[in-house]
């Protein structure tokens, strides 16, 4: 195996029509790597995680990701843009997880996780269910497979949303605020989940303002501003000692 890295952004700029949000951000995740991101609202996390899952095209700069240029593969010596299967094909690699859970309401939580296994894996359905039994078990939730969404709290249905991202085995993970949205008692169920997979190796980017994960599990912290990196390095080290006054100015309002 190679050490390429399994994200590696240089100076990659995006825009929403004429605002542009993207202004050349360079970023790069090692294989097992926990890379946590910290930032402003509206400061372009999202939107770059979005990138990296291929869900918004890449207007300037380079962008690779598991070995592919995003949106583009080299054939013949030319680029060719992908096709809707291609992209798909991509984010079957990729596990996401968003601030708002976006489970299947009138699924249970078992077919919830085995739904992409199912319709997109093409895995039989008794062994998509099989497996989506363990992926909940690995979470803490084999006693609730068969409970609906509006049954579960906020963490046991992010609990749930995490077990159906890794049901198609990614090779990276993407969490985007996965807690902002819980209550404060719920907050710990799910990054103790969230640990357990960064300890199993796991190669992760999260979008998170729980500085203490970061500093625990964390292995680098990004701190992104007006749609750059503003500055990046070891958890501990950065949260002593930031270089930057934006950094500065941004832990002070969250510490
Ligand atoms: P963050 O996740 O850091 O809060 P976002 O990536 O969500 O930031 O947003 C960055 C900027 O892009 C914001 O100014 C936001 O208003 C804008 N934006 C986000 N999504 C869209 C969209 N779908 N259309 C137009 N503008 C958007
Ligand atoms: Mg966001």
């Amino acid at each position: 195996m190679n050490d390429e890295p399994v994200v590696l952004a240089s100076d990659v700029r995006m825009s929403y029509g004429d605002t542009q949000v993207l202004h050349g951000v360079d970023f790069s995740v090692a294989p097992g790597e926990v890379s946590c991101i910290i930032g402003p609202s509206g400061s372009g996390k999202s939107t770059f995680l979005r990138c990296v899952n291929g869900l918004e095209p890449v207007l300037g700069g380079s962008l690779r990701v598991l070995g592919e240029q995003v949106g583009y593969s080299l054939r013949d010596g030319k680029y060719h843009a992908w096709t809707p299967k291609e992209f798909a094909a991509f984010r079957t690699r990729i596990g996401m997880v968003f601030q708002r859970f976006n489970l299947f309401a009138h699924q249970s939580a078992l077919e919830n996780v085995a739904c992409a296994p199912i319709h997109v894996g093409g895995v039989p359905g008794d062994k998509a269910r099989e497996l989506a039994m363990e992926q909940l078990a690995q979470v803490g939730l084999a006693d609730h497979a068969h409970k609906r969404p509006h049954q579960l709290s906020g963490g046991q249905q992010q609990r749930v949303a995490i077990a159906r991202a890794l049901a198609m085995n990614p090779t990276l993970m993407l969490f985007d605020e996965p807690t902002s949205a819980l209550d404060p008692e719920l907050v710990d169920e799910v990054l103790e989940v969230m640990k357990k997979l960064a300890l199993d190796g796991m190669t992760m980017v999260v979008v998170t303002h729980e500085i203490g994960f970061a500093r625990e599990v964390g292995d680098t912290l990004t701190f992104f501003d007006e749609g750059v990196v503003v500055e990046q390095g070891a958890p501990a080290e950065l949260l002593a000692d930031c270089k930057q006054p934006r950094t500065r100015a941004f832990l002070s309002s969250v510490l």
